[in-house]
C-alpha cells in the first residue's frame, strides 16, 4: 500500500545487512513498507492453558515445576527419548522430548519450565515441541503467554529472523504507518487505525483485538482492490461502445404497476440500476444474483419490456427446454396486454416452424425471443437486438454468451444466477461484471421446512404427500440419481412413477424425464401447472428455474448423491407461494460427511451459506488460495469467509469512484496516487 514507508529501504532496519536484504528481496520484499505488509498466515499459541480444560490432541502450552530426575533412553542411532515429571497446577504430568538429549542437563528438579506441544490425554503426557525457562528467558525472545506470528518463509530467511526483524521495523517505523482509508468509511465500520492494526497483526495480544485488527485489514485489502477494479471500469465506461436505449419510462412504470404483485425493495433497486444501464451509452454487462425464489425473472421481464419500448428486441436464453417453455408462457402472460410478440426457439421446433420464427425475428415482427442454446446458432439473426438475458448463467460457458452477444450491435447483457459460489465469487471479485443482488425474498414466504429421513420411513413420506394434496397442494418427487447414466436415471424415474401410481390410485401422478419428447414434457408440465397432475415424478431435469407456486412438497430420493447446491436448487422449486412448504431428503448417510451434508440442508435455507458449507466439506483448495483458481490472491482476506466484506467493499468503492469529489478533492490524493501507481487508468488491473 502506498505510504512513505514504501520508499524506505530495508537496510534502514537495525540488524539487516546486505546479505539479509538480498534474502528478503527473494521473498518479494523491497522496502520497509513491504515488510510491514507481510502478514503472518497463522499464529502459534503460547498462552498458558489450564489442564482441566484441554482436549486430547490439542497443541498447548503449560507451565510447571520439574519434579524428579529426567530419564534419558537412547535407542538406535541418533534416537533418544527424554522424559521428566512435571507438576503443573495440581496435575502431575509427563513431558517427553524426542531426540533432544542435550536438554537433560537443564532439567533440574524444582526448576520452573514452560513447555509447548501436543497433549495426550490418556497418558497425561505432553510431547514437547518447544520449551522455555522463565528464569532464563527474558527480553524479546520470551514467548510464554504470547501468540507468535508464523510467516511464510523460504530460502535463507528463518521464522525467527523474520519475527525479530519485523518487530524491529515496527519499533523504528511503526509510528510512520499512515492511514489510507477515507475517514467516513473508518467511522462507518468502526475500523481500527491502520497503524494499530498492522502492529497487532504482527504482535497479537488477545483474540478480540486481533479480530478487530484483522477485520480492518480485510476491509482495507478488499476495498483497495475493488477501488482499482471500479476505477478501471469507471474510466472505461466513458467509452460509448453500446446502445443508449431511449427507454419510455412512463410505459415501463405502468408495466411495473400492472404486475400481479408489488416488487420487493431489492427488485425495485435492481430495476432502477438496469434502466440506468440500458439508457447509458456503454454496453451493459451486469449480473443479477439472488437466491432461489428471489424473483429474478420478473426483473428481467421489466428490462426486456424496457428495450422493446425503445424500439429494440430482447432475447432470453435458458439452459433447458422446459425452462424456455415456462419462461415463454409467463412472459407472454405479462406482455400480452401491452401488445408484445414473444417467440420460442428450441431445438425441437420443426423445420417449418423454425424458418417462420427466424423470419419474424429478422423482420422485427417478434419483440422477444425465449430459447435454449438453439438461440446461438449461426442462422439466427435479429432486426435489432438490444438486450440479451441469460438465465441460470452458471450453466452456460462464456463463449456461448459472447456468441449471442455478437448477434447484436453490442447489445446489453444481463446474466442471472442463484448459485453464488464459486463462479459468482470470481465474477464479484474480478469485477468484470457489475453485480446486482436481490437480498430479500418476496414478502409472505415461509421458510421451507426440511427433513432428512431414512428409506424405511417412506410410508410416512407418502402420508405427508397425501396430506398436502388433500389441502389442494402439489408434490415433486425427484428420483435417485445414478451418476453419468441418464438411461438408469430414467429407469429409476419410471420405477418410482409406477410405485407412486400404485400408492396413490386416486391421484394423478405425472412423469418427467430427459428422454421424453419436447411435446411430452410440455404436456406434463402444463398439466402440473394447472394442477391436473398432483404428484410429479421427475429426474433432475426440473432442477433449475421451474416455477409452480402451488407445489409445497419436494421429496428427493437418495439425497446424498446430490451436491448441496443442487439440493438447494431442487428444494427451491417449492416455497414459492404463500403456503408452508416442505422438503424431504430421503437418504441413508453412511459416513460423517454425508450426515453433515444432510444436516446442513436441514439447518439452513440460505443458498450462500449452503454453498460455503459445501466447499468446506469438499475441502478447501478446490477454488481458493491456489493460483490456478484464477482468483486474486489476498494477504489477509479469505474470499470464502469474507465474502460479505467483499460485497460491502465493492459497494463502497463503487460509490466513491462515482463521486466527483473523489477525482478532485485533495484528501483523496493518497488513494488516487495508489491507483496511479497501479496504472489503473492505463490497463486492466486484472490482466
Ligand atoms: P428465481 O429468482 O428463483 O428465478 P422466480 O423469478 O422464478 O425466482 O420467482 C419465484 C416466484 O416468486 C415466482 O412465482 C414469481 O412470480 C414470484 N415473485 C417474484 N417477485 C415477487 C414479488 N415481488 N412478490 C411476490 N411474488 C413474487
Ligand atoms: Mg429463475
Amino acid at each position: 500500500m502506498a505510504s512513505g514507508l514504501h520508499i524506505v529501504p530495508l537496510r534502514e532496519i537495525k540488524g539487516v545487512g546486505p546479505e539479509k536484504v538480498k534474502e528478503l528481496n527473494a521473498l518479494g520484499l523491497a522496502t520497509v513498507g513491504d515488510l510491514l505488509d507481510y502478514y503472518p498466515f497463522r499464529y502459534e499459541d503460547y498462552r498458558l492453558r489450564d489442564l482441566s480444560e484441554v482436549k486430547d490432541g490439542e497443541k498447548i502450552t503449560i507451565q510447571g515445576t520439574l519434579y524428579g530426575e529426567p530419564v534419558l533412553a537412547i535407542y538406535g542411532r541418533n534416537k533418544s527419548r527424554l522424559t521428566v515429571k512435571l507438576m503443573a497446577d495440581r496435575f502431575l504430568v509427563t513431558a517427553v522430548w524426542f531426540n533432544r538429549h542435550y536438554m537433560k542437563d537443564k532439567l533440574t528438579p524444582g526448576r520452573e519450565i514452560v513447555v509447548s506441544g501436543k497433549w495426550e490425554q490418556k497418558r497425561q503426557t505432553i510431547v514437547v515441541g518447544e520449551s522455555e525457562f522463565p528464569d532464563a528467558a527474558q527480553g524479546p525472545k520470551a514467548r510464554t503467554g504470547t501468540l507468535q506470528p508464523v510467516y511464510s518463509v523460504t530460502g535463507g530467511v528463518t521464522q525467527a529472523f523474520l519475527r525479530k526483524t519485523i518487530k524491529q521495523a515496527l519499533l523504528q517505523f511503526g509510528m510512520m504507518i499512515e492511514e489510507v482509508l477515507p475517514r467516513n468509511l473508518i467511522e462507518r465500520y468502526d475500523l481500527m487505525p491502520r497503524r494499530q492494526a498492522v502492529a497487532i497483526l504482527h504482535q497479537p495480544t488477545g483474540t478480540e483485538e486481533g479480530k478487530a485488527a484483522r477485520k480492518r485489514m480485510v476491509y482495507e485489502e478488499l476495498f483497495l482492490f475493488q477501488l482499482k477494479v471500479q476505477a478501471y471500469r469507471a474510466v472505461n465506461k466513458s467509452r460509448a461502445d453500446g446502445i443508449a436505449h431511449a427507454v419510455d419510462r412512463p410505459k415501463v412504470r405502468d408495466f411495473v404497476r400492472g404486475l400481479p404483485f408489488q416488487l420487493t425493495d431489492s427488485q425495485k433497486k435492481a430495476v432502477a440500476e438496469l434502466l440506468g444501464d440500458l439508457e447509458a451509452p456503454f454496453a451493459m454487462n451486469r449480473l443479477l444474483q439472488g437466491d432461489v425464489g428471489a424473483g429474478k425473472t420478473v426483473v428481467a421481464a421489466v428490462a426486456l419490456y424496457a428495450v422493446v419500448t425503445a424500439g429494440a428486441q430482447g432475447a432470453l436464453m435458458v439452459p433447458t427446454e422446459i425452462l424456455a417453455e415456462q419462461h415463454k408462457r409467463s412472459l407472454e402472460r405479462l406482455f400480452e396486454p401491452y401488445g408484445l410478440q414473444v417467440g420460442l426457439l428450441t431445438g425441437s421446433l420443426t423445420d417449418r416452424m423454425r424458418r417462420d420464427l427466424l423470419g419474424s425475428l429478422q423482420m422485427g415482427l417478434l419483440d422477444i425471443v425465449v430459447g435454449t442454446h438453439a438461440l446461438i446458432q449461426e442462422d439466427v439473426a435479429f432486426r435489432k437486438l438490444g438486450l440479451v438475458v441469460v438465465d441460470e448463467q452458471h450453466r452456460f460457458g462464456v463463449e456461448q454468451r459472447s456468441v449471442l452477444r455478437r448477434k447484436g450491435m453490442n447489445p446489453d447483457v444481463l446474466t442471472m444466477t442463484a448459485t453464488p459460489i464459486p463462479r459468482t465469487l470470481a465474477i464479484t471479485a474480478f469485477g468484470d461484471l457489475d453485480v446486482t443482488t436481490l437480498k430479500e425474498l418476496p414478502k409472505g414466504r415461509k421458510p421451507i421446512q426440511t427433513y432428512a429421513v431414512t428409506h424405511d420411513k417412506l410410508e410416512r413420506v407418502l402420508g405427508l404427500i397425501r396430506r398436502e394434496v388433500e389441502l389442494g397442494r402439489q408434490a415433486y418427487v425427484i428420483c435417485p440419481l445414478i451418476e453419468e447414466s441418464e438411461k438408469l436415471d430414467v429407469q429409476n424415474a419410471i420405477d418410482v412413477h409406477a410405485q407412486l401410481t400404485y400408492a396413490f390410485p386416486d391421484l394423478k401422478v405425472g412423469l418427467l424425464h430427459g428422454r421424453m419428447t419436447a411435446q411430452e414434457k410440455e404436456d406434463v408440465m402444463g398439466a402440473f401447472k394447472e394442477n391436473r397432475v398432483q404428484v410429479l415424478v421427475s429426474t433432475t431435469v426440473i432442477e433449475v428455474g421451474v416455477d409452480v407456486p402451488n407445489s409445497t412438497i419436494m421429496v428427493i430420493y437418495d439425497a446424498v448423491r446430490f451436491g448441496l447446491s443442487q439440493l438447494h436448487q431442487l428444494r427451491g422449486r417449492v416455497g414459492r407461494g404463500e403456503h408452508q412448504s416442505y422438503c424431504v431428503l430421503i437418504a441413508d448417510p453412511k459416513n460423517e460427511v454425508a450426515k453433515e451434508r444432510m444436516r446442513v440442508m436441514t439447518e439452513t435455507n440460505d443458498g450462500f451459506e449452503i454453498a460455503r458449507r459445501d466447499l468446506e466439506l469438499r475441502g478447501p483448495g478446490d477454488f481458493f488460495g491456489t493460483k490456478q483458481s484464477g482468483l486474486p490472491e489476498f494477504k489477509v482476506a479469505d474470499l470464502l469467509n469474507d465474502y460479505e466484506v467483499l460485497e460491502l467493499a465493492r459497494e463502497d468503492a463503487g460509490a466513491l469512484v462515482g463521486e466527483e469529489r473523489f477525482w478532485t478533492a485533495a484528501d483523496f490524493l493518497p488513494l488516487r496516487s495508489y491507483l496511479n501507481r497501479e496504472q489503473v487508468a492505463g490497463r486492466d488491473p486484472l490482466d
